[in-house]
Formats: structure tokens, sequence, C-alpha cells
């Protein structure tokens, strides 16, 4: 029997769509868009119709799997959650809980994935990872900024008369603004986007302005030096709302716009006529989250919000710093769902360095790891050091669906759920402000199970079981109960199937800022309690010809790992009906200098590793850049983090995935 019915995609993406799912007895076979959803309107990308092949792969991990002299074995699930347990519990007795490590990412957005920390508190507290490899330092920019990162609602955009899109290309990561550009377009808004690479959202642009990698703040500060040449700041704004404007002055002085031009490779006209365009009000600024993995990450984003700021665009209609918006997350109860309160010992490594940090720690060194939702194999920088850590410790268990290179390594495979497998709700806050429902569609197959399922096996055998009795429907109330009060019950998201969520559609319209001071701090007291002086500065990227002459000259090209269109990170790559395989894409003074033509064999190496793939030529990419997406799984020639440096942003939180050098050669 053939039924439609709705549901959401759990996947971490900008536009965290409605679904209409075809079920035709018991199996999934088809992905739709929800016509009725506000934002995606009938309309979803290929990732998400893939979903279909991810549920119904010959592929899927159907039982619990135990390596035994180098080779997975079926075992029951008895049997793995006993002897799991067993090891929980004497590791916990010997060197106390945070010889455990809980590695995670974001594979699936579902608010009861963060069940795992509420099992991680209960047991005590383990060791865990903090920042993010994905948008951490500019979260904490725009904390230090304005307190928080909050975006405008998605319509906001039509009341531009100018949209900046900084290093986001919308048309593969975020495809409903996409739509809503050309919307804005046709009414009369003029689209700039600033970009290394000519994607597609660059084509679309009335004015596309190609900057260097990782010099995407200097270029905000040559507009802004250009902004205030002009005379054109918006002092109304700056003198009511803001503190530490002279020390933004001081350091604006100390350069001049010959030196920026230089260094971010863009005329001194085009940044003049980008200063006109900003304060040319309302102008938007969209930006993505590329631009901020070097090692300025963090000044690169707090310098175009400061750009945004002194052009008067902060907090009216049509304008705004947009990088994300944490209002749609701050919406639901995660403390009931965490019981942080209920952890004992506390430490913490950086996603970005927890390979390093397994392999150095101490009191108590790290003697299991448990992998929920990711796959550090592939996702983590420096992929060869990741693996000397995954495989150093005595017991390393993975949660998955597939036998990905993370499991590959594993001594225990738990075979997890898929999304409509499971009842769960899904948001995201990165873009829109919609709360969607995900009903069990279908169930899993073989012997596969929900995260929460495995959660509760476990905390029943570690004497923590009470914590986890609960129904579904217990759960999701509980991640809702903020909402409660404005009507958003669960009832009321199983019936609608989406929801809007109370959040602001113009942040900071108040021009009240969740700083110390309440007001745009350019000198910010948060970040004085971080660094020192909180201070804008005008950073560069840890590997450039402008910092490391010597590596410049051995490693001449930058290299850039953008997400890749058809899989969400690693998720999909073995999905594919042809073999994937490793794409070097090359700016066109690369093939022309070293005579490479499409399709040839090359290396692209520096000292941490290297990566062999095909040519292909960027017609328009900034000259000395390189691309290679990420996510391609080692079975397939990757992982091209094998190129990438763990080193952290200069605030901590952030990874520095595309502050890398490296250098490449036609293999014959
Ligand atoms: S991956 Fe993003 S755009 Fe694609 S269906 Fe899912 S939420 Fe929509």
């Amino acid at each position: 029997m053939n039924d439609i019915r709705q549901s959401a995609c759990p996947l971490n993406c900008w536009d965290s769509c409605g679904f209409h799912v075809t079920v035709e007895n018991g199996k999934v076979v088809k992905v739709d868009g929800d016509p009725t959803h506000p934002i995606t309107k009938g309309k979803i990308c290929g990732r998400g119709r893939m979903l279909e092949t991810r549920a119904n792969s010959p592929e899927r991990l159907l039982y619990p799997l135990k390596k035994i002299n180098g080779e997975f074995k079926r075992i029951s699930w008895e049997t793995a959650l006993d002897e799991i347990s067993g090891h929980l519990k004497e590791i916990k007795e010997k060197y106390g809980p945070l010889a455990v490590l809980h590695s995670h990412d974001y594979a699936n957005n579902g608010l009861l994935k963060n069940l795992d920390q509420r099992f991680f508190n209960c047991f005590g507290g383990v060791t865990e990872l903090t920042g993010s490899l994905c948008w951490g330092s500019g979260i904490e920019a725009q904390k230090w900024d304005f307190g928080d990162a909050y975006s405008h609602g998605p319509e906001d955009v039509l009341a531009s008369k100018n949209i900046v899109v900084w290093g986001r290309n919308v048309a593969r990561t975020n495809m409903h603004f996409y739509q809503m550009l050309q919307k804005a377009q046709k009414q009369g808004a003029r689209l700039i986007v600033i970009d290394p690479l000519y994607n597609a959202t660059a084509k679309m642009a009335d004015d596309f302005i190609t900057v260097k990698p990782g010099m995407d703040g200097l270029l905000a500060a040559g507009i802004m030096k250009e902004i205030i040449r002009l005379g054109l700041e918006d002092h109304s704004f700056i003198d009511a709302h803001t503190e530490g404007y002279e020390d933004l002055l001081e350091l604006l002085e100390g350069t001049s716009m010959a030196s920026i031009s230089e260094m971010t490779e863009v005329s001194i006209e085009e940044m003049t006529r980008l200063a006109y365009v900003f304060t040319d009000k309302p102008t938007s600024t969209y930006m993505g989250l590329g631009m901020q993995r070097y090692k300025n990450g963090g000044n690169t984003i707090r310098l175009i919000d400061a750009l945004v700021a002194i052009s008067g665009n902060v907090g009216i209609k049509g304008g705004g710093a947009n990088y994300a918006n944490l209002q749609v997350g701050q919406s639901f109860s995660f403390d009931q769902i965490a019981l942080s309160h209920r952890k004992e010992q506390k430490r913490q490594f950086t996603m970005m360095k927890q390979a390093e940090e397994i392999l150095s720690a101490v009191n108590p060194a790290i003697h299991m790891i448990i992998v929920t939702c990711g796959n550090p194999l592939t996702q983590v920088p420096d992929t060869n050091r990741v693996k000397e850590a995954f495989a150093s410790v005595s017991k390393l268990i993975v949660i998955e669906q597939f036998m990905t290179d993370t499991a590959m390594l594993a001594d225990y495979v738990l075979p997890a759920a898929a999304s409509f497998e499971e009842e769960d709700i899904y948001y995201s806050s990165m873009y829109h402000h919609y709360v969607n429902y995900g009903p069990k569609l279908v169930e899993s197959p073989g012997e596969a199970k929900p995260d929460l399922w495995i959660w509760t096996q476990l905390a029943n055998r570690l004497g923590f079981g009470d914590e986890f009795h609960f129904t579904r429907d217990q759960w999701l109330t509980m991640g809702l109960e903020l909402l409660d009060s404005n009507g958003k019950t669960l009832e009321a998201l199983k019936q609608n199937h989406w929801l809007e969520l109370p959040v602001k559609k113009i942040p900071w319209q108040d021009h009240v800022f969740k700083t110390a001071s309440g007001k745009y701090e350019f000198t910010s007291q948060l970040g004085k309690t971080k660094d020192g002086n909180g201070r804008l500065k005008l950073s560069l990227p840890e590997e450039s010809k402008w910092t490391d002459k010597k590596l410049a000259h051995e490693f001449p090209f930058s290299l850039l790992t953008i997400h890749p269109l058809r899989s969400n990170h690693s998720q999909n790559y073995h999905l594919y009906s042809k073999e994937p395989e490793v794409k070097i894409e090359v700016a066109q003074n690369i093939a022309d200098d070293l005579r490479l033509q499409e399709g040839d064999r090359a290396r692209v190496w520096n000292k941490r590793g290297e990566i062999e793939g095909f040519i292909s030529i960027l017609k328009k990419g900034h000259p000395n850049t390189i691309n290679i997406d990420e996510g391609i799984w080692s079975r397939f020639g990757g992982s091209v983090n094998t190129l990438t440096s763990s080193s952290e942003s200069d605030n901590g939180l952030g990874s520095t995935l595309y502050d890398c050098l490296v250098n490449l050669e036609k293999v014959l």
C-alpha cells in the first residue's frame, strides 16, 4: 500500500526542510519536499532525496559487530551491551570517568540525539569535546560583538536594497535562500557576492568580488577605511549604541589601503565601490562558514560585523550581520534533556585537537572512545594523526548506520536506526525559525536500533536506568517545555508538522545587545576576559606568504575543502550511482603554469600528508587557489583532511581547515 506521510529532514543543513515521504509496503520509496512547509515549499535538494537510498541501502549495518582477531563478527545485542557496559564500569573504577572520551558531531539534527549527553552526564561526566570544526570561530566572534549570534528572519532579505553574500555558496548549501535571493533581485535588490570561487551564487550576482582566501577580514577593514574616508559612517548608531569605536579607528589608521589591496588581492576601486554599497542602506550581509576556518577566523567575522555596524545596518529591516541563528536552538529545553548537574567530573578537549589530546592525555589517559553522530576519521583535521589516536585506545565504540572509515577502526560497531525509523523533532540554528516533526514511518532493518534505545539499555546496566525511563512523547514534551506557554506543544507540532518558533525576526532592533555593556562592542569585554584586551585585530592566516614566506615558497597554493554538493559532509559518498573520485579543482593560473588539462591525474601534498585525484579547472577561481570537496572516504581516495591542520582559530573555538597551503604536481 502506498502512503504519503509528512516528515522532516534530519540533516545538519541551513534549510531544515519539511518532507513528503512515500511509504510502500513498510519501506520508504521516495522523499519529496512538503509543499505546505513555509520554507521548503515543495522543493528539496539531492541530499534530502538520497535519504531514501540511505535508508534502503544494502550496505546498512544490521547487527552489532565486534572485532575479533582483526575481523568483525556478528554478536547479539545482549553480548554487545553487557560487554560495553562492563568495560565502562571497569574503566570508571580503575581510572575514573574521564578516561572515556565522547567524540561526536552533528550528523543528525534530531532533538533527542542530545540524549547522549544525558547518558554521559549520569555516568559521572566523561572527557567531552568543545568548539566546532564548522562554525565555532564565527559564533564566538558574534558573542564578543553582539552578545549572541542571531540572524534576520528569511523574509527580511526582501526589504534589502543591497544584499552582500560573503563566502556562502547558497546555491549549493542553502537552496531556499537562493530562491529568496532570486525573488529579491526581481524586486530590484542588488546582489553582491564576495568569494574566492566563482560559484553558482556568484553567477547570479550583479557584482562579484574575488578575494584571496583568508583575507576577508582585511577586506572588511579596507571597506571600513573607505567608508570613514568618505564620511559615510553612521554616527547616530556608533555614538549611541557602541563601545570601543576609538580603538577601531586606531586599528584602521595603522594600515594603508595599498597594503590591504596587495594582501586581499582586491583593488582599491572595488573596496570604494563596496563602501558605497554598505552605506546605501538597507544592506544585508549573509556570511558563510568557510572564511572563519582560519587562524584569524574570529577576527575575520568580527571585522565584517564591525563593517555592518559602522555602516548602520545593525538592527534595521533589510540589514543584519547574518551568520547563524542561535535563537532557534535556544527555544528548546536542553538542560532538561542533558541533566548537566549530574556531571561529577569535567575535562574538555577541543574538536580540532582531539587527536593530539587523546595521544597525550594523562591523569587519566583515554582508554575508551564512544563515537556518536560523527565520522572523525574523515572530518577531523590531520587524518593521519586522528587515525593514530583512535587506534591507540583499548576500546573504540562506534554507533553508526554504515561501515565508515571510523567504524572500520572500531572494536564494537552498534547499528543505528535511520531518521524515518524513529520519531524526533528537527530544527536548525542556521537560517529559518521553524521546528519540524518527524514521526516514525518504518521499522529499522535487521537489528538496527535508535540511539535512545542503546543509551537506555546501557544506563540500565550501569545503574541509572531510571533517568531513561520515559516515553518518546515524554522526552519530546520535556524538550519543548520552554515553548509551552506560547502554545507550541507537542500535540500542536504533531498536528501541524511544523511550527514557527517565537524568535526575533529583526534581531537587535531595540539596540539592546547581550554584551556586558548592553552595547555593540567593537572592543569586547567578553573578549577581554579571554585574550587580554578584546580589541579587533588585523590578523592573518597561519599559512600564507605574509606569515611564513618559506612555507609559502614550498607550498604556494591555498587549499579550500568546501562542502560537497551531493553529500552532507561524508554521509553519502558510498551511495553515489557512479563511484566517487577525488576531484582537484584548480584556478586557471595553476593549470596554465603547470600545463594541466581537465582530467589529468595530480598529487596534492604538504608536510601533513598527500592525496591524489583528477584535475578540474576553475575558470574564474581566485589565482593560486585549489578546492577539494571535504568528506570523501578512504576507500574512494580520501580523506582530504590528511592535508589540513589541527590548529585552533584565534578565539580557540574554531578549526583552521581552510588555512592550508599545499603544492601540486601532475602524476604521469
Ligand atoms: S539537506 Fe538541506 S536542503 Fe536538502 S533536503 Fe535536507 S534540509 Fe533541505
